[in-house]
């Protein structure tokens, strides 16, 4: 909460209350990581079980399958939830990763996502495209970059009618690098857009659930690029489509 603060704000509180501000931060930090752990272990139970019925149910016709199908869903979706809030609950400290970690071939992790997501595209008859200017590796860490591109990949998906095209880029311009999805999709209007990175925020609750959203996509993104000395910049308009752009300072890649 105190980096969401203005810092311009926060400079004029007294020192007493900037550290009881961030003794509560703290408190609810762990209070939200703590949660989501402890429900880890009881839902991986709960779908274990649901599989094995899941399975049963195939050859057992007194068991209602449609029922275990929903159940089994709505679990995975808590699952994803959860396992979005430990991994926000990890990189939320908003210290940079140390620049000595591996450096990350963007190429393959690019190829990757793209292999991933190919169903979901076919599935809905969406074009598309990924360009690579220039073979480059930067500095960080694989899974959460991993992360960052997947989230805005997939979310371009998603919010993106049957038929659409979607167009990942990664160039080399001006001394950064710069990580781009643009998609031909609904769009978000101006005065949604400063609050997207914020955790649960949602433009359209139903269609986002509808989805399958977990509404932490945006804010993982926003910690991850804060870790990465990047920057997020989003241009969107209704019913037009949107592009979500990482920008990476290359003294640092
Ligand atoms: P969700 O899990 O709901 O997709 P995110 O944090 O990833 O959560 O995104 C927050 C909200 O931003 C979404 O609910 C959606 O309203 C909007 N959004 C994100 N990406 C796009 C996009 N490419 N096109 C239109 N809206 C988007």
């Amino acid at each position: 909460m105190i980096e969401q603060l203005d810092q311009n704000i926060v400079a004029k509180l007294p020192a007493e209350i900037v550290e009881h501000i961030e003794l509560l931060e703290r408190v609810r930090k762990d209070f939200v990581a703590n949660v989501s752990h402890e429900l880890r272990t009881p839902l991986t139970v709960v779908l274990g079980y649901l599989e094995s019925l899941l399975n049963q149910a195939q050859y057992d016709d007194t068991l209602p399958k449609d029922l275990l199908n929903k159940m089994h869903q709505q679990s995975l979706r808590m699952q994803n939830i959860i396992e979005d809030l430990l991994l926000l609950s990890r990189i939320e400290s908003n210290k940079p990763i140390p620049v000595s970690d591996q450096l990350v071939d963007i190429n393959h992790l690019l190829i990757i996502i793209q292999q991933s997501s190919e169903p979901l595209v076919i599935e809905k008859q969406q074009q598309l495209t990924i360009t690579i200017d220039k073979v480059l590796k930067i500095k960080g860490n694989r899974d959460e970059l991993h992360s960052l591109f997947s989230n805005l990949i997939f979310n371009a998906i998603k919010y993106t009618p049957a038929k659409g095209q979607i167009d990942i880029r990664w160039l080399v311009r001006d001394n950064r690098a710069i990580f781009e999805v643009q998609d031909t999709g609904i769009g978000i209007a101006e005065n949604h857009i400063p609050r997207l990175t914020e955790r649960f925020y949602r433009v359209d609750k139903s269609r986002s659930r509808e989805s399958g959203g977990t509404g932490l996509g945006l804010a993982i993104v926003k910690h991850i690029l804060i870790r990465h000395h990047g920057q997020l910049e989003i241009e969107s308009k209704e019913e037009q489509g949107s592009t979500f752009r990482c920008v990476f300072p290359l003294g640092f890649s």
